[in-house]
Formats: structure tokens, C-alpha cells, sequence
């Protein structure tokens, strides 16, 4: 394998489906058989969830709601979506812990870095949610914290394109994109692959990020036994 520990990032967006709000429940079993295939080969896997399917602090403004107030709602959000994602996990054979970065004992287990290292040495699954457990963060900068704690290999973050882009894919069809980017580069062209919080913590650490279509069928698989190229590498 190519890989020995990895940290996958999903978004909470992803989770919605074809839905528009909430989490999908063909889409989730989806995500749980993509995973599986790579806890089969052995790779060690930690996984961060987004929670902007249910909530996200910049949403408050518009409620009349803090923005403190909207970030630790979003957090829960991500716990929410930690729960649904450990559930179908478990009911698929696998065993998982899910860890909060705020405290919520009857809920999931704190994050205590040396006992995550532990459940992933014994072959858990280990979800982080609740971001890092402050305001004004994402769960992309949580993906990127976690993964130098933990010392993942890479970064992976599933998305609904296969990579980077020169621009959106979605809109413009004469978009390229690339297989391999320095963080230099990614930087000076302007692309956009993660917030800078969480994309300068990936750079200083030596940790590269994937950027790789999570919907397409074994595209995981395929990134950590290095049988095809997949996706876009950022790396120093
Ligand atoms: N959030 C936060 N601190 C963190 C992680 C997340 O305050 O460490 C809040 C923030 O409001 C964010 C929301 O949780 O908007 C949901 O996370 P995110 O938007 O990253 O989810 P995604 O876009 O991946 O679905």
C-alpha cells in the first residue's frame, strides 16, 4: 500500500446526496462501502466530517444568531453526521470510535490524541467531530490539524470533481486539470483547495492533500494501493 495512515476528509455537503438538506442515506451507504474496500488492505484510516448539510457558522449572520454562537452549532452539526457516518460503519462490520473535540461523554469519547493514535494502531476507525472544538475553524483546518497530530501520511480530501482545477470545472468547460501541484503554486495561481488556515498547517508539516472525486466508485481504493493516478497531489 502506498499509504500506512490516512486522514479522509469528507464534506457534510456530500453527505446530503440528491437531498437538499440532512444526510442521504443511499449516498452514506455509498461512502460506507468505499471505505470498507480500503479497510481491507490494512491502511489505518481517521476520518473528519464536515457538517455543512445540516449547519454552518457563517449561516447565523442571516438568522440573527451570533457567529460564535453559529460556529458551535455547526460543530454539533459535524457530530451529528460523526454518528450517522459510525453507525453505518459499525453496521458494515467495521469498529469505530467517534471523538469530539468538544466534551460530550455520553455521546463519544474526548479527543485525546495519544488514544486515537491507539484505536487506529488496533485497526478502528477513528472519526473526529466537532472540528477542533473552536469557533471561527473549519473541519478542513480540523482535517489538516488532525492529520500532523496523528501523523497521517496524506490528507484526503473527497470531493464531487476529480482533482484541481484551473477553474470550475462545473462551469467552464476549458477548465484543465492538474495532476501535481507544489503548495507554491497551488498558492500563486489562486486555487482554491482548502481554507489558508488549513492549507498552510498541510505545507509547513510536510503533509501532502489529495483532492480526488469521492463519488466515483473505487477511486479510493485505487489512490492508496497506487494503482492509477487519481485526482490532484499537493505536495512540497
Ligand atoms: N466549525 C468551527 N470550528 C471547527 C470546525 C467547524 O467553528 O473547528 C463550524 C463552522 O461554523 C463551520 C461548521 O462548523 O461552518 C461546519 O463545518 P464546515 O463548514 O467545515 O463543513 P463542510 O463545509 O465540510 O460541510
Amino acid at each position: 500500500m502506498k499509504y500506512k495512515r490516512i486522514l479522509l476528509k469528507l464534506s457534510g455537503e456530500a453527505l446530503m446526496g440528491e437531498k437538499q438538506y440532512g444526510i442521504d442515506p443511499i449516498r452514506l451507504d455509498k461512502y460506507t462501502q468505499e471505505i470498507k474496500g480500503v479497510k481491507a488492505t490494512g491502511v489505518e484510516i481517521a476520518i473528519v466530517i464536515g457538517g455543512g448539510n445540516i449547519f454552518r457558522g457563517v449561516q447565523a449572520e442571516n438568522l440573527t444568531i451570533d457567529r460564535v454562537q453559529g460556529d458551535y452549532m455547526g460543530m454539533l452539526a459535524t457530530v451529528i453526521n460523526g454518528m450517522a457516518l459510525q453507525s453505518a460503519l459499525e453496521k458494515s462490520g467495521m469498529y469505530t470510535r467517534l471523538m469530539s473535540g468538544i466534551n460530550m461523554e455520553q455521546v463519544c469519547e474526548p479527543f485525546i490524541r495519544r488514544r486515537a493514535v491507539r484505536h487506529l494502531e488496533k485497526g478502528r476507525i477513528v472519526i473526529f467531530g466537532a472540528g477542533i472544538g473552536n469557533p471561527y475553524f473549519t473541519t478542513d483546518s480540523t482535517a489538516s490539524l488532525r492529520a500532523v497530530e496523528i501523523e497521517a501520511d496524506v490528507v484526503m480530501k473527497g470531493t464531487r470533481v476529480n482533482g484541481v482545477y484551473s477553474a470550475d470545472p462545473e462551469i467552464d468547460p476549458e477548465a484543465i486539470r492538474y495532476d501535481r501541484l507544489s503548495f507554491e503554486e497551488a498558492y500563486s495561481k489562486g486555487l482554491n483547495i482548502m481554507d489558508l488556515t488549513a492549507f498552510t498547517l498541510c505545507q509547513e508539516n510536510d503533509l501532502p492533500i489529495i483532492v480526488f472525486d469521492m463519488n466515483k466508485p473505487g477511486n479510493l481504493l485505487k489512490i492508496i494501493n497506487g494503482s492509477m493516478e487519481v485526482g490532484t497531489i499537493i505536495a512540497n
